[in-house]
C-alpha cells in the first residue's frame, strides 16, 4: 500500500485504503503528509452513530479535523519541503457578515473536514496525504513536537470557551467534567492563571487534571455538591451531562458566568432557569474557535502546558479503527493520538 486512507463507511466500521492522490494540487493549497492526529469526540459520534448532534453523514467520508502535517509540495508558497504545520480545519468564505466581524466560527458557508455539516462531504485527516488551504496552515518552529502540535483545534475550543467566559488571573473557575475537552480546558485555564477546580464522575480522570494543573480535584458521588454552591467566578460545563450543567448553575457566584463547551446531542433537558434569573447568571455558548487557534499555537511553541499527562495513548495511522474504538469504551483518560508513518 503506498498511502494510507482510513474512511468511516458506515457505524463503527472503518475501512483501509490505498489512498488515490490527484497529480496536481489546486491553486492555493498545499499537499502535505499526516503527522499527527487526534481524536475528538465528534469523531466518536460519527464513528457510533454515523451522525453527531443531529447532522446525519449522507456517505462514506474520512474523519478527523484535529492535526499537523508536513509538507511535500509548497505549491509556488513560501512553506519548506518537510516543514511542519498546524491545520486549522475552518475554511471559511471570508465574505458573509461574521466572517467580516472575525468570527468564523458561525460562517454561514464554512467548510469543515470529516464532518455531516459540509455537504458534499470533505474527507477530514485521519489519511496521509491531506491537500490543504495555505491560508488554513500555521508553520510552527522546528523544536514543536507533532504528538503536542496536533492538540492546536481542541485548545483553541477551550481556549474559546475561557475568553467567552472572560477567564482571568486569579478566578475561581470550575471545570465540569474530565474528558479530552475537559482537560485542555484545565490546562489553558491554568496557562491564564486561574485557581482551578475539576469535576468528574471518575476519580481517576479527576487525577488526570490534577496532573494537568487543577488545585482541586471533586469527584461527583463522593463530595457533596451543595458544598459547592456559589463558589465559583466561572465553570465551563465539558461534560455533556445535564445534571452537571444544573450542578454549575449551583456552583456559580452571583453574576458569575457559565460557558457551554461540551458537544450537545438532541435532546430535551430540565434546566433550572429559576437559578439563572435569581443570580444573574450569564450563560455563554462556545462553539469551536476564531482567534484562539493562533493562540493556541503559541501556547504549544511555548511548551508552557504538558500535553503529554493529557495524552491517554498513541496509535499508527492504519491503527484507526482500534483507536475509535478504545474511545468509545470510554476507559481512556485524556487524547488517543495518531501518529503518520514517519512519525513512530
Ligand atoms: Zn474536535
Ligand atoms: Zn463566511
Amino acid at each position: 500500500m503506498t498511502h494510507i486512507a482510513t474512511k468511516l463507511t458506515a457505524a463503527r466500521c472503518i475501512t483501509i485504503d490505498d489512498q488515490e492522490v490527484p497529480n496536481a494540487v489546486p491553486p492555493g493549497f498545499v499537499r502535505l503528509r499526516l503527522a499527527a492526529a487526534s481524536l475528538c469526540g465528534t469523531d466518536l459520534h460519527y464513528y457510533a452513530h454515523f451522525a453527531n448532534a443531529g447532522f446525519e453523514l449522507q456517505n462514506p467520508v474520512t474523519l478527523g479535523h484535529e492535526a499537523c502535517a508536513r509538507v511535500v509540495d509548497p505549491n509556488g508558497s513560501d512553506l519548506r519541503p518537510g516543514q511542519l504545520v498546524a491545520l486549522n480545519p475552518i475554511m471559511n468564505c471570508g465574505q458573509c457578515d461574521p466572517c467580516r466581524r472575525g468570527e468564523e466560527n458561525l460562517c454561514r458557508h464554512k467548510n469543515f473536514p470529516g464532518s455531516a455539516t459540509t455537504v458534499p462531504h470533505l474527507d477530514g485527516f485521519f489519511r496521509e496525504i491531506i491537500d490543504h488551504p495555505l491560508r488554513c496552515c500555521r508553520p510552527v518552529a522546528e523544536t514543536v513536537n507533532p504528538r503536542h502540535l496536533t492538540f492546536a483545534e481542541p485548545m483553541a475550543c477551550a481556549l474559546h470557551a475561557l475568553n467567552k467566559a472572560g477567564v482571568e488571573a486569579g478566578q475561581e473557575v470550575l471545570v465540569m467534567g474530565c474528558g479530552p475537552m475537559g482537560l485542555l480546558t484545565v490546562a489553558g485555564a491554568c496557562a491564564r492563571k486561574a485557581h482551578v477546580s475539576a469535576a468528574d464522575l471518575r476519580p481517576a480522570a479527576v487525577d488526570v487534571a490534577v496532573r494537568a494543573g487543577a488545585a482541586e480535584g471533586l469527584v461527583i458521588g463522593e463530595i457533596d455538591t451543595g458544598d459547592l454552591e456559589k463558589r465559583f467566578d466561572v465553570v465551563i460545563e465539558a461534560s455533556g451531562a445535564i445534571s452537571a450543567f444544573n450542578t454549575a448553575l449551583e456552583a456559580v457566584k452571583q453574576k458569575g458566568r457559565v460557558a457551554i463547551l461540551s458537544n450537545i446531542q438532541l435532546t430535551q433537558a430540565e434546566v433550572m432557569l429559576r437559578l439563572i434569573m435569581l443570580k444573574e447568571i450569564e450563560i455563554v455558548g462556545s462553539f469551536q474557535f476564531n482567534k484562539e487557534f493562533e493562540e493556541a499555537v503559541r501556547l504549544i511553541e511555548e511548551g508552557s502546558v504538558d500535553f503529554d499527562t493529557l495524552t491517554a495513548d498513541l496509535f499508527p495511522l492504519e491503527n484507526t479503527a482500534q483507536a475509535l474504538r478504545m474511545m468509545a469504551d470510554g476507559k481512556a483518560l485524556g487524547k488517543i493520538v495518531l501518529l503518520g508513518p514517519d512519525e513512530r
